[in-house]
């Protein structure tokens, strides 16, 4: 780390991890008016809720729980069949207004620090890169954050998760059936059900897909192109 993480804030919101071994990393925006409002929510007992790390606009880092215990960020959520993954993951808010104050452009000091911060992560962690996901990916009904201008590509680059490097035009089957792509999805980590039904629910699933591996167009229809990202994923994650 080019500084250490600020310690002035401190949640008294945290649990015991149980002995559950930290297999996720789960990014947020904090979805509040300033950093300051939300270093104060996420300190606050009332709130009920926290989250071991905020990475403000400027890259100032704060740490508010210890990573050894379990934070309280990520709600009602599932990956890869685990359910409430607070337990097994390291939570990092990054302060944006997010879409409901002013969606904006995540600043590039903020970014090398939530990529600095997650490489340390990382590095001190069993965590595999499928499991660095965005809390859309875990609660995809509930949440949007931290949205589609959050830069999941240059992450990757930087070796924090996984992207997929297809063309535009993609190699995807276009005739893939409901259930198949219900299938793989599910098989990538996200909680969907495999029924050959396009209810709701799966097009919020499709939409959260979009938003992290083809943020510049969530039309939450499949088409050829997400096809072939999913495929892309599933090898990379084979081998990660
Ligand atoms: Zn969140």
């Amino acid at each position: 780390m080019r500084l250490p993480a600020r310690q002035d804030f401190q949640s008294p919101n945290f649990g015991s991890r149980g002995g559950a071994p930290i297999s996720m990393l789960v990014m947020h925006y904090t979805g509040m008016q300033s950093g300051k409002a939300a270093l104060d929510r996420l300190c606050d007992a009332a709130a009920q809720v926290s989250a071991h790390y905020v990475v403000e606009e400027d890259g100032a880092v704060y740490s508010l729980v210890s990573e050894s215990d379990c934070a309280w960020h990520a709600g009602v959520s599932a990956w890869r069949g685990n359910q409430g993954v607070n337990k097994i993951s390291i939570g990092i808010e990054i302060v944006n207004p997010g879409h409901e104050w002013g969606y904006r452009p995540f600043p590039d000091i903020q970014m090398e620090a939530v990529a600095e911060l997650s490489a340390d992560i990382l590095s001190r962690n069993s965590i595999p890169m499928r499991n660095v996901v965005a809390h859309s990916d875990i609660a995809p009904v509930r949440k949007e954050d931290p949205g589609e201008l959050f830069n999941w590509q240059w992450l990757a680059s930087q070796g924090v998760g996984l992207w997929p490097e297809v063309g535009d035009q993609g190699t995807g089957d276009r005739d893939q059936e409901l259930q198949e792509i219900q299938e793989k999805l599910a098989y990538y980590g996200y909680e969907v059900p495999v029924n050959g039904v396009w209810d709701e629910y799966t097009k919020k699933v499709v939409m959260a897909f979009q938003r992290h591996f083809r943020p510049n167009n969530i039309s939450g229809e499949w088409d050829v192109e997400c096809a072939s990202r999913l495929e892309s994923l599933i090898l990379l994650a084979s081998g990660a």
